[in-house]
């Protein structure tokens, strides 16, 4: 085998309460990419659609994901990365995190599978970090292990796999503003109450119980952020009409997606899925900004070769 073909899928960070650790992987939207075994030695990006971004590998975090398991492998040959680009930089749906797995995902299944997904999780964070100034794994752990998942610890590396109820059906919409992640940080407030905190921790600890029990009950009523979308939100135009419609439509609950500005919604079932999004379709042209909408499932098995 010389050659992968490969569906990178779109994630979604952050969950409501999980900020920096929970995440989960969409089946709807997600970038193509080939990777390809060359003589020549070294890592090449030899063809970028879709999007302008940049072809230098240290510039890409797709190049410097490559080069951090390559530097480790030190194989006898190169690499030729291709990238098919669906997913929009700075949508907040991973679209980094899809292309520094991409990179890491294939070249290992070119080398006969040496590495772990969690090691390849660590080369990809290395990626990661071109794009966030820090390293982070709430994107990339569920592009490459698929489902949910929660970041343990980056120090060390621990990410868990939770299960995921059969019938949770993902709405994401993705208004086209642009938000700068600095900015989207930049707003968060440097420490929080111990009541919130409580509130906070309270809810990871019964989505998580929620979704080890299929009980879509207990996940709707822990979807709730009281440390980061109080503030986050006020970068996105009409989050709170996003959130009453879906609710009225039927979510179990709405948050940010990682940074946003997309906005994702959980849902019991997919015709419920498409009722939330013909409603949210509706209401949210009253915005009068451009946007993008999904129904997706949630992808169980992250990204996969298709060739
Ligand atoms: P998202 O949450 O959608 O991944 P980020 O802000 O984390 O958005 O990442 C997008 C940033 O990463 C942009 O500045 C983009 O130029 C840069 N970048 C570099 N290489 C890539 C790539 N292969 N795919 C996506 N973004 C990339």
């Amino acid at each position: 085998m010389n050659e992968v073909k490969l569906f990178s899928p779109a994630t979604v960070a952050n969950v409501s309460c999980g900020f920096d650790v929970l995440g989960f992987c969409l089946d709807a939207i997600g970038d193509e990419m080939i990777i390809r075994k060359t003589v020549e030695k070294g890592i090449k990006i030899t063809k970028i659609e879709g999007y302008d971004l940049p072809f230098e590998v240290e510039k890409n975090v797709a190049g410097v994901s490559a080069l951090a398991l390559y530097h480790d492998a030190n194989p006898d040959c190169g690499f030729e990365i291709e990238i098919y680009k669906h997913i929009k930089p700075g949508s907040g749906v991973g679209s980094s995190a899809a292309s520094a797995a991409g990179s890491v995902y294939g070249m290992n299944l070119l080398l006969g599978s040496p590495y772990s997904p969690l090691e390849l999780t660590a080369f990809a964070m290395k990626g990661e970090a071109l794009a966030s100034q820090c390293e982070h794994a709430d994107n990339i752990a569920p592009t490459l292990f698929g489902g949910f998942t929660l970041v343990k610890s980056l120090d060390p590396l621990e990410v868990l796999q939770i299960p995921t109820p059969a019938d949770l059906f993902a709405v994401v919409i993705h208004p086209q503003i642009e938000i700068k992640t600095a900015d989207s940080r930049k707003i968060l407030p440097e420490s929080i109450s111990l009541k919130n905190a409580i509130t906070q921790w309270s809810n990871v600890g019964s989505l998580i119980h929620g979704l080890h029990t299929n009980d879509y009950e207990l996940i709707s009523r822990s979807l709730n952020d009281v440390v980061v979308e109080p503030f986050r939100s006020q970068l996105i135009p009409g989050f709170e009409r996003i959130k009453r419609t879906a609710l009225e439509s039927g979510a179990l609950g709405t948050g940010i997606s990682g940074s946003g500005p997309s906005v994702f919604n959980l849902c019991k079932s997919e015709a419920t899925a498409h009722k939330i999004e013909q409603a949210i379709r509706v209401d949210y042209k009253k915005q009068e900004i451009p946007f993008e909408i999904y129904v997706s499932k949630i992808n169980l098995d992250g990204i996969k070769q298709i060739n």
